[in-house]
């Protein structure tokens, strides 16, 4: 394409460099330019509407719009646009938000450290990990185990944490201390005639072994996201979670539950901890703690890890960790609010009572000729989509069908994403069943344009 000069296309081309884009095509594609939003749709700069399906990154669970949420930063803007925690400092978003968070976390969490980003949630999750080791006297105990697929960030350690070779590749990660266990998607990694419950079994002997092999007593923690989100939404088969804690209690491992997408709400409960029965002794948020109208994220500690944190520091002098904006207040106010209409318009039975429909139109995609696996909980899921759907064969990345499926849903005006051979799907959790069936009858268009075109190359 040609963009003229001084277009938005051409400014956007010549200053900036896009996260998770092929920076090359870009330089001939250009962006698609999203000028404002109103509910569960975003409009371009030519006025066409897009259904969110995604809710921008799996986050704006809101909607756009939302005028509490602009006034709650308005006010605090006014009152006091920044002041910190560094210290001893503090202010009452702060106290106030973090209050609120203990009262609506899984049990047994007693502390929150505030950052802005997943991945610095996850990342400050890690360093609190070895910290709480060295306070009590186990300083080997430092390897972190995170998942194939897993996805926690992209920073140095949250990026290492991450299991998808592409974060990887040329950055010269993971760095070290990251063990990798199995992905625990029974349909893609389950072997011919195993059945759900034996890949389980086989799964969780594998992370035994690991274990084993790596020493107990250098491990430090398992990471995991309740259902893995960026990986292509992997639901955990019945009895996964259960077996990992099991074991991970028989060698006294902690469980960091990154709840960065599944966090409040997403599937059908407030945490995804909740929905699979999952007891961690670390949490981390982000996305949906602020509906995405501002950053902010949170590392929430149980309280044997604060007592080791605070023994450590009364040795050090001081906690030295903390971001110049950990629980700025614009922001802190912004999730306060976030977390107040979630309560007072009962976020959570909405998405109960319209998830049943969205499970069921994302299930009838099952039969799809393209579709493979159609998977998901609460307000989250995903198809695969394969070649074959006997053998389960994938088409050629070079074929490109998924992201073809994706880009023909987009012109029919919703908003899916590729990711590898599956279309995930993560609309706002206020979206209605009109919207659900707008969602599906989209995607449902974008799939028959990408069998159209695999038959006519011959590849169906
Ligand atoms: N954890 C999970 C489960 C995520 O999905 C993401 C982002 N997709 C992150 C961590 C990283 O969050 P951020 O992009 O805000 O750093």
């Amino acid at each position: 394409m040609n963009h003229l000069p001084n277009s938005t296309a051409a400014r956007d081309i010549a200053t900036l460099i896009h996260p998770y884009t092929n920076l090359d095509r870009h330089m001939t594609a250009g962006p698609l330019v999203m000028t404002r939003g109103e509910g569960v749709y975003v409009f371009d700069d030519s006025g066409k509407r897009y259904l969110e399906g995604m809710a921008g990154l799996w986050s704006v669970s809101l909607g756009f719009g939302e005028q509490r949420l602009v006034d709650a930063a308005t006010r605090q803007m006014q009152a006091l646009p920044y002041s910190q925690l560094f210290g001893h400092r503090s202010h009452e978003p702060a106290i106030e938000l973090a209050e609120k968070l203990l009262a609506m976390a899984p049990a047994g969490l007693d502390k929150v450290l505030f950052a802005n980003s997943g991945s610095e949630a996850n990342d400050q999750a890690a360093k609190l990990v070895w910290y709480y080791h060295n306070a009590i006297g186990k300083p080997r105990k430092k390897k972190i185990i995170a998942r194939t697929r897993g996805y926690h960030g992209v920073t140095v350690y949250s990026g290492s944490l991450t299991g998808l070779p592409a974060n990887h590749a040329d950055f010269d990660l993971p760095v070290g201390g990251v063990l990798r266990a199995d992905c625990p998607s029974h349909y893609l990694f389950g072997q011919p005639g195993e059945g759900e419950a034996a890949f389980v079994d086989r799964i969780v002997g594998n992370l035994e072994q690991l274990i084993l092999r790596e020493d107990p007593e250098t491990i430090g923690a398992f990471i995991a996201e309740p259902v893995q989100g960026s990986g292509g939404v992997i639901v955990p088969p019945k009895g996964y979670f259960e077996k990992v804690q099991a074991l991970l209690r028989r060698y006294d491992i902690l469980f960091i539950a990154d709840e960065v997408i599944c966090g409040f709400g997403r599937t059908g409960q407030m945490f995804g901890c909740e929905t699979f029965d999952i007891r961690p002794d670390i949490v981390t948020v982000a996305k949906q703690l602020s509906s995405s109208y501002i950053p902010i994220s949170a590392t929430l500690v149980s309280r044997p890890i604060f007592e080791g944190m605070l023994e450590e520091s009364r040795k050090q002098g001081v906690f030295a960790h903390g971001f110049t904006y950990s629980g700025h207040p614009v922001a802190a106010a912004v999730a306060l609010e976030t977390l107040k209409i979630y309560e007072e318009r009962d976020t959570i039975g909405h998405v109960q009572r319209v998830m049943p429909h969205f499970q069921s139109r994302l299930h009838a995609l099952a039969e799809h000729p393209l579709v493979g696996e159609a998977r998901g909980i609460g307000l989250i899921g995903a198809i695969e989509i394969v070649q074959d759907k006997r053998t389960r064969k994938s088409f050629a990345a070079a074929d490109g069908i998924p992201a073809m499926a994706a880009a023909a849903t987009l012109r029919h005006g919703v908003i899916a994403r590729a990711i590898r051979d599956a279309i995930a799907f993560c609309p706002p959790l206020i979206i209605s069943e009109a919207e659900i069936d707008e969602l599906f009858d989209g995607v449902r268009h974008g799939l028959d344009e990408a069998l159209a075109h695999a038959r006519a190359k011959g590849l169906v």
